[in-house]
């Protein structure tokens, strides 16, 4: 599938009216890596370290991760890699932890909430990414941030690892940067500090979007009944990247939804110019991109809201095909 976009491969993904937009991948396995040269990507916008955890039947050990974290930073090159601490519990279970019996696992004790009370494993998987980066530049991002106060104290945890990593005498990152995936409501809200003090911000879509809506993205019967374009949810997002553009905060969006072209253009066309995806979408994504005018497309999005309509989506489809007969 890929083949078709070859000849776009290598071209910046700029739109008609000159934006522009960053096309990042996903990944979380080996067998991804080979997809950094593949698709065009500009890099590994979210790398999900739990799916090491995952695949095992007992804790991986941090010189095992430290291997495997180098190894993805060896096939990136010069090419970013932002890794997302351990995210587990919801959906995602590990064989070897007793499982949790909770009525609402969405809600739950799931992610940062699990890595903050036990706190052992994330010390451990700081480790192994510091000294995988090994003197390069290293990026990190924590998963399901509701307040501003558990981005500090996961903060925390990173500088007393990189003290600890200096005292032992392992060479430094050359450049850190900590992150927040921005996946609930309520931290979209947070103080101007807060935007301040992360280094970049990512919205996790997949999960802001089923909190948004009180849709479990797990529930077959919920989980495809809100539109992505649904006015409310685009006036949320767009809220979002004022916030982050008026305090200087790097945007990107790691859900499925960058990885849908119609999504991803008008993702872009409400000022979120950065986003990350599964390989093979980014071909499409980036054809789309660069026959769009983003302004024109944003001036549809808000007469469709301005119009009292539910969904941007038929406009956007009808301006989309009107544009590229
Ligand atoms: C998300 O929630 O959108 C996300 C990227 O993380 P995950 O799908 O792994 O929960
Ligand atoms: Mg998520």
């Amino acid at each position: 599938a890929m083949e078709r976009y070859d000849s776009i491969r290598e071209r910046p993904a700029i739109t008609k009216d000159g934006t522009r937009v960053k096309l990042t991948m996903n990944a979380g396995l080996m067998a991804d890596l080979p997809s950094l040269a593949g698709s065009g990507a500009e890099g590994v916008g979210l790398f999900r370290t739990e799916l090491q955890f995952l695949i095992r039947n007992q804790m991986p050990r941090r010189g095992e991760l430290a291997a495997i974290y180098g190894r993805v930073m060896d096939a990136a090159g010069d090419k970013p890699v932002v890794f997302r601490t351990l995210d587990i519990g919801s959906d995602k279970v590990l064989p070897y932890m007793k499982p949790q019996d909770e009525p609402n696992p969405a809600l739950g004790w799931r992610a940062i909430r699990v890595a903050l009370d036990l706190p052992g494993i994330m010390k451990m998987q700081l480790q192994a990414l510091i000294r995988a980066a090994n003197g390069r530049p290293l990026s990190i991002m924590f998963p399901f941030i509701a307040q501003a106060t558990e981005f500090l104290a996961a903060r925390d945890h990173v500088m007393r690892a990189i003290e600890r990593e200096d005292r032992l005498g392992h060479p430094l990152p050359s450049d850190l940067k900590i992150g927040t995936m921005l996946e609930t409501p309520s931290i979209a809200f947070a103080a101007r500090q807060f935007f301040e003090l992360t280094d970049f911000v990512s919205i996790g879509g997949n999960d802001l979007k089923q909190f948004f809506f009180a849709a479990d993205r797990e529930n077959e019967r919920v989980r495809r009944r809100y539109d992505t374009l649904n006015i409310s949810f685009l006036r949320f997002l767009e809220q979002i990247a004022e916030r982050c553009a008026d305090t200087n905060t790097p945007l990107s969006f790691c859900g499925e939804d960058a990885g849908r072209p119609i999504e991803a253009v008008t993702l872009a066309a409400i000022g979120i110019h950065s986003l990350s995806m599964r390989p093979a979408s980014i071909g499409p994504v980036k054809h789309l991109l660069l026959r769009t005018d983003l302004a024109e497309l944003k001036q549809v999005i808000v007469e469709a809201g301005n119009d009292g309509r539910m969904s941007a989506r038929s406009s956007v489809m009808e301006y989309l095909a009107q544009n590229n007969q």
